[in-house]
């Protein structure tokens, strides 16, 4: 997540309003009743898994896993939405990219049963989490919980916000939202039905590779505060491997995919306004449009997942930071430009725009990933297991050597969080690399935030605190105390659900203690152990401690002190012994996370819609040319309705390209709007009215013949004194696509 210093506008200067704004729009209701989609009926719940802990011998025929693998979408309206990752109060939804989906892989060994759920979203908040876990329960009783269920968000920068329950992240995303909440929760939770309801026996294969150029680290400055010796065993600053677990039936035959590669999902910049699954989620679109030849996007059983992983220092935007205004490269510590400060200093490419960047970064992850499927020979064997805790995150004492221990801090925020990334950038005069503090903001943080205590001063130093989150608590807490670890292993690879964004090296260092643990019994022998990013709860940021001590943007964004990752090593560590051992069925639980009833929402309702003069929902306001070729761009104008009108669009469309057929005489559907071929815009304009804009990239591949674009929305008027939901429908006039010429 990248912070803008818009935001910070928002939390300093209207923290006293917007409390007071609060307490008036307070949501009295109890806690929204997640509303559960039509699944399968649940099975009898699997008993709990027994003692007895032996690794499968290698063998030439080992006993077959049950797989499930799903995927269902998770969109929720397309407009007047804060989106979610750069915390850009201007960002708000305007139309679709493409669709955001849950893609949730089951697997069974006859004894346990685990869930991995990657999702098209910034992360996993602790209240998504809750919710789904609420949902789940309802409907599959114990089969399915906080024990063996992960869920990990991609961390594109592009889906919607309100999905929280902390006040940090409510009042810079206008509260929680329960129109952008429902899809999520509605779209996990049948993915995981799906998922459910399409087991069956099959086999895991494992592969991994590395890829190279497409990442960078944004923070090479705290990366070489590391240890020489530890950074001499990595040939670079990120990490480039890429692991695939391979999942096919009895015959062979491919059901799914996972992949984890870290990389944060920000190809799409803080200028997009449409929804859209960024780089990662691109990926799995090229994947499963591979593995499920003509069918629309979103369907065919295929699935591939591509996870997020320890990508928190970790770019896309492969040509690096430059200053906007001039060119040249920023400030290496600062990353702030001469001119205009940090707002000016912007990581590029590898695109001339954030589209080709998005296509780019991932296709390439596409291709390694396509590549290792296809070799992936290795069989993944053995048991199941699965171990979680819950840990209050703000009282961890950590062994630092003999003689000394630290321990962790309640929440902080440091100033150069306020100075955002080269990915998205802050405002004012905030730079990242900030150990000093700034006695302005200081002044006006301790008028209305009020002055952090001494004892967090102290336990977060060298980090100037610019919020003391953890001592700010009303109208409710700023930032979470308690949190989820959790490991899931499937024979030998090894799940690990951070809470938030590793940096690379931090990300290495817990790799390696779960693997120390996990061996340490000899009941693993040289497991693959892989970090599931942005899991479960968001808590910012985790860096080692050495790049602590610069404060950078992770650093100052490392909320529970500069001995967090210590703390996760202890706990991680602890799972992975307990799994070692086979004991993870007396691991304490942990105090258990709040689940807030009284949660404020900020987001007004829609307006009614109005059309011009004369004219009609889904009219033609600009028109399509007679005559297109391969390459071009087709775009019509419709007179529209505002899409939050139209209620839960999962598994619907927008728009759809259709191609006329003239030997059946029927239209056929060639795109919809999670096609990446496709952009429909939403533009509000005066008086209520508004506009959709539905463009039309046309491919190499497009077939010359006869076309036209078709929009459906919903329309919002009033009728007396009732405002009725109308739907309606436009459609463009017959264009043609023919052949491109080229001529020498
Ligand atoms: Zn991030």
């Amino acid at each position: 997540m990248e912070l803008t210093l818009a935001v910070l506008f928002v939390i300093m200067t209207s923290v006293c309003v917007a409390l007071i704004s609060v307490m008036a729009v307070w949501n009295t209701q109890a806690g929204p009743e997640p509303i559960l989609p039509t699944g399968p009926d649940s099975t009898t719940p699997h008993t709990s898994p027994g003692p007895g802990f032996t690794t499968l011998p290698p063998g030439p025929d080992p006993t077959p896993y049950r797989i499930g693998v799903g995927r269902a979408d998770c969109t929720g309206p397309p407009a007047e939405l804060p989106m979610m990752g750069y915390a850009n109060p201007q960002q708000m939804a305007a139309g679709i990219h493409t669709r955001l989906f849950s893609r949730a892989f089951i697997i069974d060994d006859g004894k346990r049963r685990v869930v991995f759920v990657t999702a098209d979203v910034g992360m996993i908040s602790q209240r998504l989490r809750l919710e789904v876990l609420r949902a789940l329960k309802v409907k599959y009783g114990s089969l399915y919980g906080q024990n063996n269920v992960v869920l990990s968000g991609t961390h594109t920068h592009s889906g919607l916000a309100g999905f929280f329950q902390y006040t940090l992240f409510m009042i810079s995303t206008k509260g929680y939202i329960k129109t952008a909440m429902e899809p999520l929760v509605n779209g996990i939770v049948k993915s995981v039905d799906l998922a459910h309801s399409t087991m069956k026996p099959g086999r895991i294969y494992r592969s991994r590779g590395e890829l190279d150029d497409s990442s960078l680290n944004r923070s090479p400055q705290s990366y070489l505060n590391n240890p020489a010796q530890e950074r001499d065993r990595y040939k670079g600053n990120t990490d480039k491997q890429v692991v695939v677990l391979k999942f096919t039936d009895l015959d062979g035959d491919g059901i799914g995919m996972l992949s984890w590669f870290a990389v944060h999902a920000v190809s799409m910049n803080t200028t997009n306004r449409l929804v859209s699954s960024d780089n990662m989620g691109y990926a799995s679109y090229l994947m499963e449009q591979d593995k499920n030849p003509g069918q629309l996007p979103g369907q065919g059983g295929f699935v591939a997942g591509f996870s997020s992983s320890n990508l928190g220092d970790v770019s896309p935007n492969t040509k690096g930071p430059r200053c906007f205004n001039t060119g040249l490269p920023c400030d290496y510590l600062n990353s702030s430009c001469p001119i205009g400060g940090t707002k000016m200093c912007g990581g590029f490419g590898p695109g001339k725009d954030m589209f080709e960047s998005t296509r780019i970064i991932g296709h390439n992850v596409y291709t390694k990933a396509k590549e290792l499927y296809s070799t992936a020979d290795e069989e993944v064997t053995g048991f199941l297991h699965s171990a979680h805790q819950w840990v209050n995150m703000t009282d961890v004492t950590v062994k630092i050597n003999d003689t000394h221990t630290g321990r962790t801090c309640k929440p902080a925020l440091g100033h150069s969080f306020a100075a955002g990334t080269t990915d998205g950038g802050g405002d004012l005069n905030f730079t990242q690399g900030n150990v000093v503090g700034d006695p302005f903001w200081d002044g006006i943080r301790d008028s209305i935030a009020g002055k952090p205590s001494n004892e967090t001063t102290e336990c977060h130093s060298p980090k100037p605190i610019l919020f003391s989150t953890g001592e700010m608590n009303f109208p409710l807490p700023w930032h979470p105390q308690i949190i989820d670890v959790q490991i899931l292993t499937i024979g030998s690879v090894a799940v690990v659900a951070v809470p938030g964004e590793m940096t690379t090296m931090a990300g290495r260092r817990l790799r390696e203690a779960v693997k120390q643990e996990l061996q340490s019994e000899g009941a693993f022998r040289n497991p693959d152990v892989v970090i599931a990013g942005l899991s479960n709860v968001y808590t910012h940021y985790i860096t080692t401690y050495e790049e602590y001590q610069v404060q950078r943007y992770e650093g100052a964004s490392t909320i529970y002190g500069p001995h967090t990752l210590s703390a996760y090593l202890q706990k991680f560590g602890g799972l992975a012994k307990a799994i070692a051992q086979d004991t993870v069925s007396s691991l304490p639980t942990g105090p258990e996370p709040p689940f807030f009833n009284k949660l404020f929402n900020l987001m007004p309702a829609a307006a009614i819609d109005r059309a011009p003069t004369n004219s009609s929902f889904g009219d033609v306001l600009e028109q399509v040319y007679p005559v297109y070729r391969q390459g071009e761009v087709v775009s019509v104008t419709f007179v529209a309705g505002n899409p939050r009108h139209s209620g839960d669009i999962r598994d619907k469309t927008f728009i759809t390209v259709e191609i006329y057929d003239n030997r059946t005489n029927t239209w056929d559907v060639v795109h919809n709007d999670a096609s990446w071929e496709t952009r429909f815009h939403w533009l509000k304009g005066s008086n209520s009215q508004s506009n959709s804009t539905v463009e039309w990239h046309i491919p190499a591949s497009a077939p010359s013949g006869f076309y036209r674009i078709k929009h459906f929305g919903h329309s919002k008027q009033r009728k007396g004194l009732k405002p009725v939901i109308t739907a309606y429908e436009g459609q463009s006039d017959v264009f043609r696509v023919a052949a491109s010429f080229y001529y020498q």
